[in-house]
């Protein structure tokens, strides 16, 4: 530990274990998710946290994909987890899939027959529910439940065989039909899906249910603490009565508290429909809160698990803010990120005064953050600049420092110009803002003495180039979409994108690269899309300069 913050719970559990020797100190975790989406940032919370644990105690974490549910699952979606896995900053010990125990799992299944203690149900799943009965009255067992031990192996590998439809039968353990848990009264092992699988093809038409499959893989592979989310919290006895009862290799269960982010939604399920009802441009649209969006939003690995670790790992839940997602963005964003130029919404700034074929070249620090420096650039300068239409006002209010007739302003690393007027069209819409500027303030090299008050950016008309430029908001409108009357996708916000189709951007900007963070100055952190192309860059705006988020 060197960090100076106090153990979590689960760290105090894990640092007890090893105290007492516990399966000889040895530590393995593992991350199981399942391969029916891509990772969001909840998961990427239970990543941290996992990989982390044994990091931080000389252990190892499992990639486990959790497999066990063919119709909903596709490789694309494993190769998307490994990229983010990876990307996060994680290596695994071992790549695994549930599937592959399935032969092992069967076996354990018809030991718990052979002990008595799990048989075939030939009831349809609403008399399954009826007869479960409620957290106040006990269920009713039913004729199946007597079944013998060699009808229930005979009937069991019958539905392994492929004789029954889906539905006909399913597999159930002998527990506790009067439990105040309702997940020990008889629950589920094994159903019958006659489901091509992304990895066992036709090989199998009986399928784990997740209680039976994932504490017996966690034994399988010696899993030492397995941390999942509170919602598994009432499962725990039934993780550990499948365990206990065939013997295996007792791993534990712990829980923590889910992420959840307001103005977001974070569920695969839900995510699913924003990208299948076309919502948004795919799961990694940087509107989403996936971890693939996040990446081409332009967050870094460092400021996810920046934040993981700031959330901290609770035993009860919360709504954690967006603004402190976006405020390790912008905190790592500050350190690394180059300062570039680049006008958004552009006016014209003529130097009257300066001669029309002339050109300067000047330059600025990529990074002043940066002790040492992190090098610089050199932009050119001319007669004729782009600079923001909001940094002109032909009626300023007071304390308006920026451009306005009679008003001195310094051009950004460069001179430091006075306003002398402008020009209109016959609309009367300000098309041109006329300066002249003083030679001797050229930036690093000030013998004017003057002082002023506002520095804008600006790029030179003749040397610009373009980008299409895209802003973003929140995708929803309201905290928690989730939990809003009707539907969640009422609560989208329309205007979550903002799309400039012509920015105009320093020079330099055309060797900008993916999973760069840039500041363009004044107007936040950007980063090249996926898409972009050296015909048509593309920006993203990851985060603004500061919290601007005005809520309705
Ligand atoms: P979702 O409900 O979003 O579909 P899930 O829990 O079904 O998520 P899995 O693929 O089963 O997704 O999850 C893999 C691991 O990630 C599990 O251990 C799960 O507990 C954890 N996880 C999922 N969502 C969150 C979250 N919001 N916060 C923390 N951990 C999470
Ligand atoms: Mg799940």
């Amino acid at each position: 530990m060197t960090e100076e913050r106090s153990l979590n719970f689960i760290e105090e559990i894990v640092e007890e274990d090893i105290r007492e020797g516990k399966n000889g100190g040895r530590v393995l975790t593992r991350f199981p998710p399942e391969p029916n989406g891509y990772l969001h940032i909840g998961h990427a919370k239970s990543i941290c946290l996992n990989f982390g644990l044994a990091k931080e105690y000389g252990g190892k974490t499992n990639l486990r994909f959790d497999d066990t549910n063919p119709v909903k699952e596709d490789v694309e979606y494993v190769d998307s987890i490994k990229e983010d896995v990876r990307w996060l900053g994680f290596e695994w010990a071992n790549e695994l899939y549930a599937s592959d125990y399935f032969d092992q799992l069967y076996e354990f299944a018809v030991k718990l027959i052979k002990k008595g203690l799990a048989y075939v149900d030939d009831s349809s799943p609403e008399e399954i529910a009826a007869q479960k009965g409620t957290p106040t009255e006990p269920g009713k067992g039913n004729e199946y439940r007597n079944r013998s031990v060699e009808e229930n192996l005979r009937l069991f590998a019958e539905m392994k065989d492929g004789k029954y439809p889906d539905g006909a039968k399913v597999l159930r353990a002998k527990i506790d039909l009067a439990s105040p848990n309702m997940h020990l009264r008889d629950p589920l092992m094994y159903r019958i899906k006659h489901a091509n699988h992304h990895r066992t093809g036709d090989k199998w038409c009986i399928y784990p249910m997740y209680d039976f499959a994932h504490g017996e893989s966690d034994a399988i592979e010696q899993i030492t603490h397995s941390v999942c989310t509170l919602e598994f919290i009432p499962h725990r006895p039934l993780y550990d009565w499948f365990i206990e009862q065939l013997e295996i290799f007792p791993s534990k269960q712990y829980e923590f508290a889910r992420l959840n982010l307001n103005y977001t939604v974070m569920s695969k399920r839900k995510l699913l429909q924003l990208v299948n009802d076309g919502y948004v441009d795919g799961w990694d649209d940087p509107r989403m809160p996936t971890i693939s969006g996040l990446r081409r939003r332009g967050y870094t690995p460092a400021s996810i698990r920046d934040f993981c670790e700031r959330i901290g790992v609770a035993k009860r839940e919360n709504m954690i803010e967006m603004a402190l997602l976006e405020s390790c963005i912008r905190e790592d964003l500050n350190k690394t990120a180059w300062r570039r130029m680049a006008v958004l919404d552009p006016i014209k700034l003529i130097v009257t005064d300066y001669p029309e074929d002339k050109t300067e070249t000047f330059h600025g620090e990529n990074n002043p953050e940066v002790e040492g420096g992190d090098g610089s650039r050199e932009f050119p300068f001319s007669r004729e600049l782009w600079i923001e239409r909001e940094d002109f006002m032909e009626e300023p209010p007071k304390k308006f420092f920026r451009l306005a007739v009679g008003n001195m302003v310094r051009l950004k690393s460069a001179y430091i110009v006075k306003c002398e007027g402008f020009a209109k069209d016959t609309a009367g819409n300000i098309t041109e803002v006329h300066c002249t500027h003083i030679p001797e303030s050229q930036s690093g090299n000030d013998t004017s003495g003057l002082t002023v008050k506002g520095t804008i950016h600006w790029v030179s008309v003749r040397h610009a180039k373009t980008a299409e430029v895209r802003l973003y908001d929140r995708l929803f409108q309201v905290e928690d979409p989730s939990s809003e009357d009707g539907d969640f996708k009422d609560y989208i916000n329309p205007d979550s994108l903002h799309i400039i189709p012509n920015a105009y951007i320093e020079p330099d900007l055309v060797n900008a690269v993916p999973g760069k963070g840039y500041q363009f100055i004044r107007k936040g952190y950007f980063t090249l899309d996926k898409n972009s192309t050296a015909e048509k860059l593309v920006f993203n705006r990851t985060v603004t300069l500061k919290d601007g988020w005005v809520k309705k």
